[in-house]
């Protein structure tokens, strides 16, 4: 039987979580974290906000943003985490360039979401509102610190700050497989790795290959001026007062990796505002006045996160291009540690870190998962391997003269 000991990469909302899954279930959890404190990366802004972008009725049962909504809000109605997240809902607000929306025939319509006149939106806000939206009352906006903190203190997690992971090599004890860890605190072994150190994956040697894609974002923050209530989403967000600062956000920059904040990005956040609500806008300081955060987010080419068990990939890779696309692929020749991932969450690692713990945890312990199984294939971490494989790009054919 595996040993319920795991260490996890990254202290991050999708080390966090995975490890506080693992830890109400009563496994040792030690999660690595290279930074001084948790929350270094896309985890560390002043405010995140929980909300789905919502698929037409067919989709729903299997679509993996709205499955996360529902798990994450549960998980927040924990009395040790609830105090991080505010539902002040979420409006969000039509726009003339929106495509065909959900309607009645959405299986939330009236309980998550339905829809508000400009002047129901106002009420609801606030501030006056010269649009209609979708109102969806049970999103809100988590505080990501105190969230994060409070994951991490659970008992059965010990968190080792400025310990950062160099290396992972798999090997045995007799029969046994662990993962000899070799950080910049020393060396470290473990039967279970759970990688969630989101793009930073990509300097380890076995999962350099890992599609992962830097999109940066900077967030801005100012002195609260207006009597908000609600989170307002228009493709930006602007949240109510977190104390005393209007979150506005955010960025979207493909392919960028620095991370000085910039005056010209303070003034396209305000500019994203002020070309849908330019009252709102005017009445925001200056933003001379204001602060700024710049933080990546990591995402994949089919822009789902990278869940589940990754097969050692140096070997899996040799194992898969030894074998014919389309053949049952061998199992490995002796057995190897346990290797997962939680990576590749772009901009909604708040709302799926969670589903994507439930699934870690949930396998390791051999329970069901909380997702459908092909919603599971479609996230699996190896899936882009696997269809170089299935092109026949892998398979290295022997050639006899
Ligand atoms: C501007 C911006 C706004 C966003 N707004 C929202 C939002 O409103 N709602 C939402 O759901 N999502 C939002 N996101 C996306 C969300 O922030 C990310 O999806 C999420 O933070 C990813 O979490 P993570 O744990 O995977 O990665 P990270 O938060 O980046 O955490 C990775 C951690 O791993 C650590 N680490 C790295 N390498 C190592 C190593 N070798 N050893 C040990 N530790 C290591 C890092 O120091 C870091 O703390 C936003 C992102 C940005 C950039």
């Amino acid at each position: 039987m595996t040993p319920r000991q795991a260490v996890v990469i990254g202290a991050g909302i999708a080390g966090a979580s995975v490890a506080w899954c693992l830890a109400e279930r009563g496994w040792q959890v030690v999660v690595l974290e290279a930074g001084p404190g948790p929350g270094q990366g896309g985890s560390g802004n002043p405010a995140a906000i929980l909300y789905p972008k919502l698929v037409n009725a067919e989709l729903t049962p299997t679509h993996l943003q709205s499955l996360s909504f529902l798990l994450a809000l549960d998980k927040l109605r924990d009395p040790r985490l609830a105090p991080h997240f505010e539902q002040t809902g979420v409006l969000w607000l039509d726009q003339r360039k929106q495509k065909a929306e959900v309607g009645p025939e959405h299986p939330w319509w009236n309980q998550h979401v339905w829809r508000v006149d400009a002047a129901e939106a106002s009420a609801l806000a606030g501030v006056e509102l010269p649009m209609s939206a979708l109102w969806l009352p049970s999103a809100g906006m988590l505080y990501p610190q105190g969230l994060l903190r409070a994951l991490l203190t659970h008992p059965g997690i010990s968190l080792r700050n400025e310990t950062e992971l160099l290396d992972a090599r798999p090997l045995h004890e007799g029969d046994q497989p662990y993962w000899q860890l070799h950080t910049s605190q020393g060396e470290l072994s473990t039967p279970v790795l759970i990688l969630a150190q989101a793009g930073a994956a990509r300097a380890l040697e076995m999962t350099r290959d890992l599609p992962l894609k830097p999109v940066r974002g900077q967030v801005s923050a100012l002195a609260a001026s207006l009597p908000l209530r609600t989170t307002l989403c228009y493709g930006g967000y602007l949240t109510p007062a977190v104390q005393g600062q209007h979150c506005l956000g955010a960025t979207f920059q493909p392919g960028r990796e620095d991370l000085e904040t910039r005056s010209e990005d303070q003034q396209a956040n305000r500019s994203a505002l002020a070309d849908l609500l330019p009252a709102l806008a005017s009445a925001l300081p200056g933003c001379d006045t204001w602060s700024a955060r710049a933080s990546l987010r990591w995402q994949t080419p089919d822009y789902l996160p990278l869940i589940g068990e990754l097969p050692w990939p140096p070997e899996h890779q040799a194992r898969l291009a030894a074998t014919p696309p389309g053949r049952r692929v061998p199992p490995p020749e002796a057995p190897q540690p346990v290797l997962y991932a939680s990576l590749g969450h772009g901009s909604k690692g708040f709302t799926q870190a969670w589903i994507a713990a439930e699934i870690i945890a949930a396998r390791l312990e051999g329970q069901e998962p909380p997702v459908p199984p092909e919603l599971i294939e479609r996230l699996r971490p190896d899936r882009f391997l696997i269809r170089k494989w299935l092109r026949g790009a892998l398979w290295k054919r022997s050639v006899s003269v």
